[in-house]
């Protein structure tokens, strides 16, 4: 699969449950750095994750979504670890 839509986690509506770090386990979703010694928003891996979107279901905050659902398809900006070879590819 090749999706390009890669989900987000909103630090906003996240509890820190570690739910889909720990139990439902994608390889994409990422330990975040401790808050205060305790773990803290996990982060999405951008080359890892197929945007399939089974996480999106998991999280009991819904705190992980597209962020934008209507593109599916393309990938949204920002959307690497750095570099500029793909500064370009997010205007839309
Ligand atoms: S499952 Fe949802 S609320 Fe829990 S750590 Fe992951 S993103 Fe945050």
């Amino acid at each position: 699969m090749s999706a390009m839509n890669i989900v987000e986690i909103d630090a906003e509506l996240c509890n820190r449950c570690q739910y889909c770090v720990e139990v439902f386990g994608c390889p994409a979703i990422q330990r975040g750095p401790l808050e205060l010694g305790k773990p803290g928003v996990p982060w999405i891996h951008p080359d890892l994750c197929n945007g399939n979107g089974s996480c999106i279901q998991v999280c009991p905050t819904k705190a992980i979504k597209r962020p934008n659902p209507g593109s599916f398809g393309k990938r949204p900006s920002g959307g690497s670890l750095g570099g500029d070879a793909e500064k370009e590819e997010g205007a839309v």
